[in-house]
């Protein structure tokens, strides 16, 4: 790697929620970063005026804060290459726009939109490029006082790259390799609007340079504009400044055919977004992984699996550990499949190895909102610690811990009752009896003097095991039963065992 400094950045456009694909840019570039003492960078890319979105920058800087990724430079915090939103730095571009048309790079165009739908519903997969640039309105083909007139009127118009014809360009990607492609094939795209904007096209090349962006990790959906990039880079005379570009696979559907779009999420049932995302002009709200009950980190990890490995089996990773083994190198070109159950066993494995001290307020706020009242910070911190093996999602907290915080509304008598009997009556008063006197209140302690009174009682352990569940927890679930009793206490698992007895034998 050369000596300059790694400078990356991420540069979405707010035209709506971040897709898991666009959090993985961002992992990837961030770690890349740190990892190489280099800066990580925020830019807003918001030149398209027509799919500018309310909301949605605010929404990618919620979601780095949740992610836990801090931009070195952004919007928000500044840096020394700011402004970092695009649309701020609208005066910036058409110099070189215009330097490109003086080179014979570029040039004006003055088709009215409605003059080109003319064309495309004349011809067959028009394209403005070299086959057709000379039958349109443009300095290329108008006489030159007829362009400066037009100009000198302020004539709407826009300018275009001129693509070189017949050329192969090329450039070695970190992911692919060397990746060439055919000017003929390419358009000739607009770089500066007629409202006087950049087009990404200028944008992205203008500001990378500026910006000084040693490295572009981007989705490989951005493969098909690198032509016109790097001929930009060529043109302005920075190829020698150029970053080095990695085009990320995309992240396919369960079936690996095609791109994960939110529809797929939509139609499968599982979150695309990395939070919530509320459409207010469509009134659709599209959900997101934070929101059913990932935490950041195993969300973090998961991303970094789809499409990297460390060249071992370990797959769980803490982000510093990322930073540490991440390579780009090691980042497959084949497109990685979505898999909703394994992501979820991350989560899972990510909650039971979380410490409860950093799970205690989310609980207590999946608990609260499910209208749990929990007093007693150090027995929610027990709590955590017993049930969080049975966790794979945030809100299961509620169904594995709400009965330590109070007693079963309902019970699950069906697992009960038809095998109920006056005998088990007369163990559990039994059972009672023990608790009640004044020996230590202790989980394997109990489970012996349990299982000696039903020998003693004539009923196998394993009869009386399941009523005492249900009298518990109201149901078949939860972790061993005497770590129950012993969490709740001596008094409560009295109280619990005599309600039950009133409804099981109701
Ligand atoms: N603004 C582009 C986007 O929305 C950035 C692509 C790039 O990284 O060059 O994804």
């Amino acid at each position: 790697m050369s000596d300059k400094k790694v400078r990356v950045r991420f540069a979405p456009s707010p035209t709506g929620g971040l897709h898991l694909g666009g959090v993985r840019t961002v992992l990837f570039n961030y770690l890349f970063a740190k990892k190489h003492q280099g800066d990580f960078v925020l830019r807003i890319e918001d030149t398209d005026q027509t799919r500018y979105v309310d909301g949605a920058e605010q929404y990618i800087l919620d979601c780095l804060e949740w992610c836990g990724i801090t931009p070195d430079e952004s919007p928000v915090v500044g840096g020394p290459y700011a402004p970092y939103r695009q649309s701020e730095r609208k005066p910036i571009y058409r110099e070189y726009a215009e330097r490109l048309v003086a080179q014979g790079h570029a040039y004006y165009a003055f088709d009215t939109p409605e003059e080109l739908n003319e064309k495309r519903r004349e011809i067959p997969n028009f394209q403005y490029g070299h086959a057709r640039r000379y039958e349109l309105r443009n300095s290329l083909n108008l006489p030159l006082q007829e362009t400066e007139k037009l100009l000198h009127e302020g004539t709407p118009h826009v300018i275009r790259i001129k693509m070189p014809e017949n050329e192969t360009v090329s450039f070695n990607d970190m992911i692919r390799g060397h990746v060439s492609f055919e000017t003929n094939q390419v358009d000739d795209k607009v770089l500066l609007k007629a409202d006087g904007m950049p087009t990404y096209h200028l944008a992205v090349v203008v500001d990378d340079y500026l910006m000084k962006v040693s490295h572009a990790f981007r989705g490989e959906e951005w493969l098909p504009s690198a032509p016109v990039h790097l001929l930009l880079w060529e043109y302005l005379g920075w190829r020698a400044d150029m970053p080095q570009w990695a085009h990320l696979p995309l992240i396919l559907k369960p079936d690996g055919h095609g791109k994960l779009s939110k529809r797929d999420g939509a139609r499968l049932g599982f979150p695309v977004y990395a939070m919530n995302w509320l459409d207010t002009k469509a009134g659709e709200l599209t959900p997101g992984f934070r929101e059913l009950g990932f935490l950041p980190g195993a969300f973090l990890n998961l991303l970094a699996m789809l499409g990297w490995n460390d060249g071992t089996d370990q797959e769980i990773f803490t982000l510093d550990e990322l930073i540490e083994k991440f390579s780009i190198g090691r980042v497959s070109k084949a497109g990685a499949k979505f898999d909703f159950e394994k992501a979820k066993w991350y989560n899972a494995e990510w909650i039971k190895r979380a410490d409860a001290e950093s799970l205690k307020l989310k609980v207590w706020e999946v608990l609260q909102a499910n209208g749990v009242v929990v007093k007693d910070e150090a027995y929610l911190l027990k709590v955590i610690d017993t049930v969080k093996d049975r966790c794979v999602l945030l809100p299961d907290f509620y169904q594995q811990a709400a009965y330590f915080f109070q007693q079963p509304a309902v019970y699950d008598l069906n697992a009960v009752k038809p095998k109920w009997t006056d005998a088990k009556t007369s163990f559990f008063n039994a059972f009672v009896a023990i608790l009640s006197s004044p020996e230590t209140f202790d989980a394997v302690e109990l489970e012996t003097r349990f299982k000696a009174l039903a020998e003693a009682n004539g009923l196998k352990p394993g009869d009386v095991m399941l009523p005492l569940r249900v009298m518990l927890v109201g149901g078949k679930f939860g972790p061993h039963v005497f770590d129950i009793a012993k969490l709740l206490g001596e008094s409560e698992t009295i109280i619990r065992i005599e309600k039950a007895l009133e409804a099981f034998n109701g």
